[in-house]
């Protein structure tokens, strides 16, 4: 099993998380069945072609690939085996890392939210690098009803059915976190859009774009 298009994918799209991340933080995956590419851990984004790119199973091992694997390779690896997702994008976003290290969630304030769910809710803390962050990630994301949850303490995760899918709605996100956290900043105590409202948004969006 090689996954060239997966590996690709990550190639292709991961350089965006320059953007979104400090320095060599966050990394993403890209799963295809039972294995996933995923990012080379502690290098820039922009520095790795598709034979570097690490193949992992969702068992956890190593399957290939030039370059050592992320550290979180625990966490994408329990995810996978857990949800029905192709894409896990994590990153060490500022505003929504703001939200993380204040142990808040982030509520629907803005209907943009509905891309990841009704709200983004805050899973419980464990070290990086760990399975249990994913049980975490996974119980929170459940509860929660979401594809998205604020690690505690640390940053994001945000699972989609795709790369693009997930890169663009850590976008979302991140740009949700920090138009709440100016609101609040500026002394305002920002409105939240009732269950309705957004049961409404979520029916809109069934023909929105192209
Ligand atoms: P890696 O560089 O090993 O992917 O780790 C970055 C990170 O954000 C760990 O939580
Ligand atoms: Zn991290």
């Amino acid at each position: 099993m090689n996954l060239a298009a997966e590996r690709r994918a990550i190639v292709e799209h991961a350089p965006r998380l320059a953007a979104l991340t400090p320095g060599r933080t966050g990394n993403c995956s890209v799963r295809s069945g039972d294995a996933f590419a995923v990012t080379p851990t502690g290098v820039p984004y922009d520095s790795f072609d598709a034979e570097d790119v690490p193949l992992v199973g969702v068992d956890g091992e190593r399957r290939g690939g030039g370059m050592k694997p992320s550290s979180e390779v625990p966490m994408h690896a329990a995810i996978y085996r857990r949800e029905d997702v192709g894409a896990i994008v994590h990153t060490h976003s500022p505003w929504t890392t703001s939200l993380a290290i204040a142990g808040e969630d982030l509520p629907p304030i803005h209907y943009m939210i509905v891309a990841v769910g009704k709200r983004v809710p805050i899973a419980e803390y464990a070290r990086y690098g760990t399975a249990e962050l994913a049980e975490n990630v996974v119980e929170a994301m459940r509860a929660a009803e979401a594809s998205a949850a604020i690690l505690r303490s640390h940053g994001l995760v945000v699972t989609g059915p795709d790369l693009p899918t997930a890169i663009e709605n850590t976008v979302h996100v991140e740009s949700l976190a920090r138009m709440y956290l100016t609101a609040r900043g500026a002394g305002f105590e920002p409105t939240e859009l009732t269950d309705e409202e957004l049961e409404a948004v979520l029916e809109a969006f069934e023909d929105y774009g192209q």
